[in-house]
This record gives structure tokens, C-alpha cells and sequence, in this order.
């Protein structure tokens, strides 16, 4: 096969519900393309500026060089690392991982080491829109598990009025921890039930008084108890709880998570496939990760491109865990054409070429960027925004 070259990068802002996908197109000279997705919520323009400074390196180079286009676009930038570069790279380097993979005619899970399994655990998020109220969060939870899910993620804190970064009131913590008894309480003791704080406790001790509260509940994991910038304090959270900890949707690259594992301060890794570095990357992470006895569960909220290289990395993943999906747009498969195969919550690995969607750009078009965004405390006014599942997850 004669050497094939990059000739154009594209980026396509899509007005998603409540944040807009950035999807990055390269083409090459023998007609053959690939997408990545570059979102990262509340910043997909500054990001697209990202993208089309990389351009300029990557336009004419070897799509199939993948380490060596990162090492160029991360290391030798001079500027490394933050999410508006890693960000812009995970969508580059996405997009070079499906070239190749639809170049030699495999799935890009075959490059990086094959399967390791043949169906993925899916927990459902954004299931619980209707209130706050133990029981309209019981009602929901029971509407989401006869469509299929056999995981749950939420949380009980967030969006309630008068919480605050740096003070827990009883009144909230109380509310909250009755929300998480009538989830219990209405899937049985079978369902796996996930805690998301959002990074909402600014202070250690709240976290950990917030957790001590859910224990009894037989909760899988507590996830960004802490905001994710002081690693030490995520592993004092996690010394005093007796509930895995899961983070990292807003860690990038290895060299954080290095940190984070050293420290004692994850059970779970959750690196984003839009944010971290890109899919080698993010398998880097989980070897890093599996050397620590931790597992793998990547953070999924963005887009169909986004959720394909998820389920790449899902498939040959040794210690991948479960992936987070969240209600699709009704309009989502039009964009981005993904046909997964999802029984009972588990989703069949799928084997088709590169990451095994088509992107629409037509149909992209008529979802035009629109500004919004991403607010820790106000997660009412995203859930309305959010779609609901309308059948089962797939
Ligand atoms: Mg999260």
C-alpha cells in the first residue's frame, strides 16, 4: 500500500441538546475519511480554534503515524496538555484511528490489542428529569429499568435549591440520601446503582459525610466526590469511604492520571474520549490504571463519534468496567448513522471498519451551534434540555 496523505481538516459545530458537538472530519488523497469528535462542553468554539491551528501540522502527514502525530501536536507544541489541546487532539488523532482502521478493513479495537470481550455494560444517565423528589426519583428509576438498564447513575445532591460549593445543610444532605433509599428501594437489590457529585463538595469532610450517608445502599461508585484539580484531596475522600471511587472526566492524558493513581485517589478511571489525548491515549490510561488494580469506565455524554471510539476502547480494554450512555437526540442517528445492537443494557461489539459510523454533514448542517453552557449547580435547567429515553437504550 503506497503512503497515504491528509489533505483537508473540517470541523462541524452540531447543536446537540445541551452542548454542541465538535466534529472533526480529515480526508486524504485516496478518498478515504475519518472523524473524531473533539466536544468539550460550554467550549466547542474555542476548541475549533484548536483544531484549525493543528491543521496546519497535520494536512500533508501520514495518517497512519498516529504516536508519532501525538507526540508532535502534544509534545513538541511547547504549550502541552490542558483540555482545549487535548481536546482538539483526541479529535485529530480520533479521526486518524478511523482512516487506518477503514484503510486495512478492521475495527479500530483491533489495533489496539482486540477484543477482550464480545458485550459491554451500559448504565443508563440523564434518566431522572421528572424532579428531585424521593419519589418522583423512585418513579423514574422505575420507568428506566423496564426499558433495559441494569445501571443507574445520578445525583441526589445536585441542582437542589440552596446547595452551595462550600456548605452541605442537612436539609439537602437528608433530601438527597432519601432520593438514593427510594432508587434502592424501587430497582431491588440487583441493579447497579451509581452516585455522580459532580464535584459539588468543595470541602473534603462534606463529601465524605455525603457518602457515609449512601453506604448502606450498596452503592458501585461515588464519583468526582471533590472537584478533580486537588488529587490529594480525592484520595483523603476515598481513604475515608467505604464506596469506590470513580474519576477523571475532567483529568487528561497519562501524566494525570499517573498522579491521581499514585496517590491512592481512584478505583475507577473515567477519562473522556473527546478530552483526553485521543484513543491511544486513553488506552495508555487504562494499562496505567490496570497496573493499579483500577478499572476502566470512560465518561460518555458527547456525541455518536464520541460514544464509537468508547466502545472501541470498551472492547479491548482488559479491566473496562461499564459505559455511561445517555438518552439520544431523536434526530442523532440522521447526523451519525451507529447501528449498535443493545439488549437488556448490554451492547453487542460491533465489527465494522474504523470506529464504524457515517457521519451526514448535510444533516449536521441543519443542527446549527448554539451557545449555552455547562454549569455545575444548575443541573435542573440542563436535565430540561436533556432528551428522555424514549425506548430502550441503544
Ligand atoms: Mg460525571
Amino acid at each position: 500500500m503506497g503512503r497515504i496523505r491528509v489533505t483537508e481538516v473540517k470541523t462541524f459545530l452540531v447543536g446537540g441538546s445541551w452542548r454542541n458537538w465538535l466534529i472533526v472530519k480529515i480526508e486524504t488523497d485516496v478518498g478515504l475519511h475519518g472523524v473524531g469528535e473533539a466536544t468539550l462542553e460550554g467550549k466547542s468554539k474555542t476548541v475549533e480554534g484548536a483544531v484549525v491551528e493543528l491543521a496546519r501540522y497535520i494536512v500533508g502527514q501520514d495518517p497512519f503515524a498516529i504516536e508519532k502525530h501525538f507526540q508532535e501536536m502534544y509534545r513538541r507544541a511547547f504549550y502541552a496538555g490542558g483540555e482545549v489541546l487535548t481536546s482538539a487532539i483526541s479529535g485529530v488523532e480520533t479521526a486518524l484511528w478511523d482512516i487506518k482502521g477503514k484503510a486495512l478493513g478492521v475495527p479500530v479495537y483491533e489495533l489496539l490489542g482486540g477484543r477482550t470481550r464480545d458485550r459491554i455494560k451500559l448504565y443508563a444517565n440523564a434518566w431522572y428529569k421528572q424532579g428531585m423528589s424521593p419519589d418522583e426519583f423512585e418513579m423514574a428509576a422505575k420507568e428506566i429499568v423496564k426499558l433495559g438498564a441494569k445501571g443507574l447513575k445520578f445525583n441526589p445532591w445536585g441542582g437542589r435549591p440552596g446547595i452551595d460549593f462550600y456548605r452541605l445543610d442537612n436539609s439537602i444532605l437528608n433530601t438527597g440520601i432519601d432520593a438514593v433509599a427510594a432508587v434502592r428501594e424501587a430497582v431491588g437489590p440487583d441493579i447497579d446503582l451509581y452516585i455522580d457529585c459532580n464535584g459539588i463538595f468543595n470541602t473534603a469532610a462534606n463529601a465524605v459525610r455525603a457518602a457515609k450517608g449512601v453506604e448502606r445502599y450498596n452503592i458501585s461508585f461515588f464519583e468526582e466526590p471533590v472537584p478533580h484539580e486537588n488529587l490529594d484531596a480525592m484520595a483523603y475522600v476515598r481513604s475515608k469511604i467505604d464506596i469506590p471511587v470513580a474519576t477523571g472526566e475532567r483529568l487528561f492524558t497519562i501524566f494525570s492520571f499517573q498522579q491521581l493513581l499514585e496517590r491512592g485517589g481512584a478505583d475507577i478511571v473515567q477519562p473522556d474520549m473527546s478530552h483526553c489525548g485521543g484513543m491511544l491515549e486513553a488506552r495508555k490510561i487504562a494499562a496505567i490504571a490496570d497496573s493499579h488494580y483500577a478499572a476502566f469506565a470512560p465518561h460518555n455524554p458527547n456525541g455518536e463519534v464520541s460514544y464509537a471510539s468508547s466502545v472501541q476502547l470498551a472492547a479491548c480494554v482488559p479491566n473496562f468496567l461499564v459505559l455511561e450512555h445517555f438518552p439520544p437526540e431523536p434526530w442523532r442517528f440522521d447526523v451519525c448513522t451507529n447501528p449498535m445492537v443493545v439488549e437488556d443494557g448490554w451492547l453487542e461489539i460491533p465489527d465494522r471498519s474504523g470506529l464504524g459510523v457515517e457521519f451526514n454533514e448535510e444533516a449536521a448542517l441543519e443542527h446549527p451551534y448554539e451557545p449555552i453552557d455547562l454549569y455545575n449547580l444548575h443541573r435542573p435547567e440542563l436535565q430540561q434540555k436533556t432528551p428522555r429515553y424514549a425506548d430502550k437504550l441503544r
